[in-house]
């Protein structure tokens, strides 16, 4: 089950990934307000009961939908509650949460990312120019080595999740797949020691059509170096 803490109409993210499925950030300004706590707990236990009346098996519970989930103010009350929902009504159900990571250095955000059981983490490279070029984080001050430094706090429990590409855009070359990119990657990996890397490509319609899909034999043979450290991998290509 997927929610969606963002507003219906539009996008809210502090990255603009170029390869980003909710298209640019400009293009999708949002007009309307956040949903709060309220109804996002009214919804999700409406629908945890329409699917238990179902008899409905449910996995997970994913935070992702129209851009940064941990944006949203109200977010580690918003665990909280789901938290306590899944408890009574699923109580095998995974929380997980896709997140660009760039909200980690508020406590809250850190400590909800602490309560469920994956958090799922972006790192697309190990090099703060790639991240501009394809992440294009809002904030002037980000850097990777803040980031990793984030991201070590989670002491090896959460999954961390890399998109590969190659392309060009608005004149600028981006390849992460390249040997300087991934051998500089995988000495982060071996630093941080997540639990799981999930190594993926672009799927879908992107915003830029000037991307192209790294090849899965290139994922499969990133996913055996991450193998070799001894982590486990999720490949998706
Ligand atoms: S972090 Fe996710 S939602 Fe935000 S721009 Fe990138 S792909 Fe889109």
């Amino acid at each position: 089950m997927g929610v969606n803490l963002l507003p219906c109409d539009g996008k809210l993210c502090s990255f603009d990934c170029i390869y980003c499925e909710c298209g640019f950030n400009k293009d999708f300004r949002t007009k309307t307000k956040l949903p709060g706590r309220e109804l996002v707990m009214a919804a999700m236990e409406d629908k945890l009961n329409l699917l238990r009346e179902k008899g409905t098996k449910l996995n997970v519970i994913t935070f992702a939908g129209n851009g940064e989930p941990t944006m949203h103010p109200e977010f580690e009350k918003i665990i909280d509650d789901t938290i306590a929902l899944r408890n009574h009504a699923y109580p095998q159900t995974r929380i997980s949460v896709l997140s660009n990571g760039m909200h980690l250095s508020k406590k809250s955000v850190f400590n909800a990312l602490q309560k469920v059981e994956n958090p799922i983490l972006k790192l697309d490279s190990p090099f703060d120019e790639t991240v501009r070029l394809m992440d294009r984080p809002n904030a002037p001050g980000y850097s990777v080595a803040t980031q990793v430094e984030h991201y070590k706090q989670f002491q090896g429990n959460f999954i961390l999740q890399t998109l590969f590409l190659k392309g060009t855009f608005e004149g600028n070359v981006i390849d992460n797949t390249t040997e300087k990119e991934v051998s500089a990657w995988l000495a982060l990996i071996r630093e941080l020691r997540p639990r799981e890397v999930m190594i993926y490509t672009i799927d879908r319609e992107t915003p830029s059509g000037e991307l192209k899909k790294a090849p899965l034999p290139v994922l499969q043979k990133i996913a055996e170096r991450v193998g070799e450290l001894g982590i486990k991998t999720n490949v998706a290509g």
